[in-house]
């Protein structure tokens, strides 16, 4: 996917501020944070969305999440994990992500 925002940030072809990486999974801050920990955790395979994504992919993801948790610590204060999907979702970047928010007691308004 040459024109894919993410695929772009996974290769480094446009700067990003990583957290995380491993052979399936990237992690880098979102560039406009809705918490004080806001985090995209993105396959380095393409799928435009998670009714895309493969099992193995998946376990991956969950995988990451912990461990980005872990690495921001906010796995024991507590965290959001959301996945906008098509239209209705508000997905604006067509590459499956999932955002990690924490860092404050969160509202429900928060991504
Ligand atoms: P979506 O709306 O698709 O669920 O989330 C896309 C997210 O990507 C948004 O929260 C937006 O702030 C973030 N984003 C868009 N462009 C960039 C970028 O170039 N760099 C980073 N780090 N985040 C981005
Ligand atoms: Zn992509």
């Amino acid at each position: 996917m040459n024109d894919c925002l993410f695929c772009k940030i996974i290769a480094g072809e446009v700067p990003s501020g990583k957290v995380y990486e491993n052979d399936k999974v990237y992690a880098f801050r979102d560039i406009n944070p809705q918490a004080p920990v806001h985090l995209l955790i993105v396959p380095k395979k393409h799928f435009d969305n998670i009714l895309q994504c493969d099992a193995e992919t998946a376990a991956a993801l969950t995988e990451a999440v912990r461990a980005v948790a872990e690495q921001e610590g906010v796995a024991e204060s507590g965290f959001r994990i959301v996945s906008n999907c098509g239209r209705d979702g508000a997905q604006s970047v067509n590459h499956l992500h999932i955002h990690l928010l924490g860092g404050a007691a969160l509202t429900e308004k928060m991504a």
